[in-house]
């Protein structure tokens, strides 16, 4: 297999008139959606070939038919999501430098404003032309494996977003082996909770297209209010959940599983998070005949790389292990003079060699060197690992345990974001002097210390201009001055204790 739509045409043949993705009142079949990718592959290779394309609109049909419509032209996207602020659009827009936008009915406005110097499409007039198989043939002759499929944006410490590229070869590798292991099927029925900005989203998209299940997209309206989701997955007979760890707890916070439980899931695989074993507890206690699966990975090795099917009978002290590595997948821990660690409960930096590996960060050399380096152990060709940032260790049982990050990554609201970037984005306020920001994992809660001339409210509002809501400290402080390590650095422990 070369190209991600070999999974679409495969599945096309065998089900065409199954229901491939439903989304609310929206249904669509495998034949259907095969027909509308190719029209819009159609129009793209008529174009351009192996060319970056944004899609801009939310998640569902249409991003999907769009997503497919680039593979088959030999061209990939990237997703931006209509709701982020003006500068993080800008920002992506700059790095991906793309020539077409494609659109929909809801956010064709907003698009011809924020890309006037593009071709910007609708999504609606482009499935009103004809496939033409001649261009379509032409961009798979042209197309190899290793080209991209998407571009996925997460959060840069230097104040910009990264955009990590993935290719078909690596979607190909990992969906493989991840829809053997876990048993996808074409009864299956897999409820998407990721927002398709996120790499969540690809699992369940091409283990759905590739086994000839149906994706059920949850509309994110849902996620606020847990009665009505729950209602969706019973109605939808739901079998499957691959989601973040911080949607399922939103159900357990707010006790959902009193009010009903989806019986018909087989499977519910959770990442980007440690799962607290309080939640997945109230889960499985709910569930006795589902199997969970804690997996692993940053979006540079495609999805995940590690994965642990939770036992039952065996009492986890205090946190599930991330677990083994998927076939085809070196995960390996690495001490700090580069050394490869064996023994266990010795820390390292978890490192990843293979095919899974992404092919850096777009348009961007130098961020790409930093985290895609040459395996020092290997000095007689260029074999390139993944350094992932997280920290690791091998427990009794030689399973891998997630130990934390080296730097100022974290999780919330299951976002990844690089406090740096918040930082920086309060020093580009004129106003502000000095940022700090420190993320409470106790309480969940983003802390914004700054020492400037501005107030708490106006400096909320300015950073919304740059950041995403999730990114904007819930608490900020101003202050005279930070308090210094004796090597001269802001006292992180102390800024904390004292103001916290
Ligand atoms: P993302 O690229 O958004 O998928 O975020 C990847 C990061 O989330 C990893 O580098 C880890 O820090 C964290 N992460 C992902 N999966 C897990 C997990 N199962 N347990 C703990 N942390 C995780």
């Amino acid at each position: 297999m070369y190209n991600v739509v070999e999974y679409l045409e495969n599945s096309c043949k065998k089900y065409s008139d199954k229901i491939a993705v439903i989304e609310e009142n929206k249904k669509i079949t495998y034949e259907e959606l095969r027909n509308k990718s190719q029209v819009v592959g159609t129009f793209i290779g008529s174009k351009i070939f192996n060319e970056p394309i944004i899609i801009f609109m939310d998640k569902g049909i249409d991003a999907l038919i769009s997503f497919l419509g680039c593979a088959y032209a030999g061209c990939f996207y990237t997703l931006i999501n209509p709701e982020l602020p003006s500068v993080r659009i800008e920002h992506i827009k700059s790095t991906i430098n793309s020539k077409l936008v494609i659109t929909d009915n809801e956010n064709e406005n907003l698009a011809k404003t924020y890309f006037k110097d593009l071709e910007v499409k609708n999504i609606n007039e482009l499935k009103k032309e004809k496939i033409n198989l001649d261009i379509l043939n032409k961009s798979s002759l042209n197309h190899i494996d290793i080209d991209p499929l998407y571009v996925n944006f997460t959060s840069g410490s230097t104040g910009v977003p990264k955009g990590v590229v993935i290719s078909h070869k690596s979607v190909i590798d990992f969906i493989d082996e991840f829809t053997k292991i876990f048993k996808f099927n074409k009864n299956d029925i897999i409820a998407n909770q990721a927002p398709f900005d996120f790499d969540v989203s690809v699992k369940d998209i091409y283990s759905s297209l590739k086994v000839g299940a149906t994706l059920l997209i949850v509309p994110k309206k849902y996620f606020s209010n847990p009665s009505l989701l729950l209602d969706y997955l019973c109605d939808n007979k739901v079998t499957t959940m691959t989601w973040a760890v911080s949607a399922l707890c939103l159900i357990t916070t707010f006790h959902g599983l009193d009010y009903k439980v989806p019986k018909s899931i087989k499977k519910i695989l959770f990442s980007g998070e440690v799962m607290p074993l309080k939640h997945l507890n109230m889960w499985m206690n709910k569930l006795p005949k589902t199997t969970f699966v804690n997996v692993y990975g940053p979006t540079e090795i495609t999805c995940n790389c590690l994965y642990h099917i939770v036992d039952r009978k065996r009492e986890y002290k205090d946190k599930l292990p991330v677990g083994v590595p998927f076939k085809n997948e070196r995960v390996f821990l690495l001490n700090e003079n580069n050394e490869i660690i064996t023994n266990k409960d010795e820390v390292g930096e978890i490192c990843v060699s293979g095919t899974c590996v992404g092919l850096g960060y777009y348009n961007n050399e130098s961020v790409t060197q930093e985290h895609f380096t040459k395996n020092p152990n290997n000095t007689y060709y260029r074999e390139t690992i993944y350094r992932t940032g997280d920290l690791g260790y091998y427990n009794n049982l030689g399973e891998m345990m997630f130990n934390g990050r080296k730097d100022f990554q974290i999780k919330y609201l299951g976002h990844r974001i690089e406090l740096e970037e918040i930082e920086k984005s309060m020093m580009d306020i004129d106003e502000v002097n000095r940022g700090c920001v420190i993320f409470d994992e106790e309480k969940s809660k983003l802390y914004g210390f700054y020492i400037g001339n501005i107030d708490k409210k106006d400096l909320s509002i300015k950073l919304k201009e740059t950041l995403p809501v999730y990114m904007v400290p819930t608490k900020l402080i101003n202050l005279d001055e930070f308090p210094l390590t004796k090597n001269g650095k802001i006292d992180r422990k102390k800024l904390m204790e004292v103001y916290k």
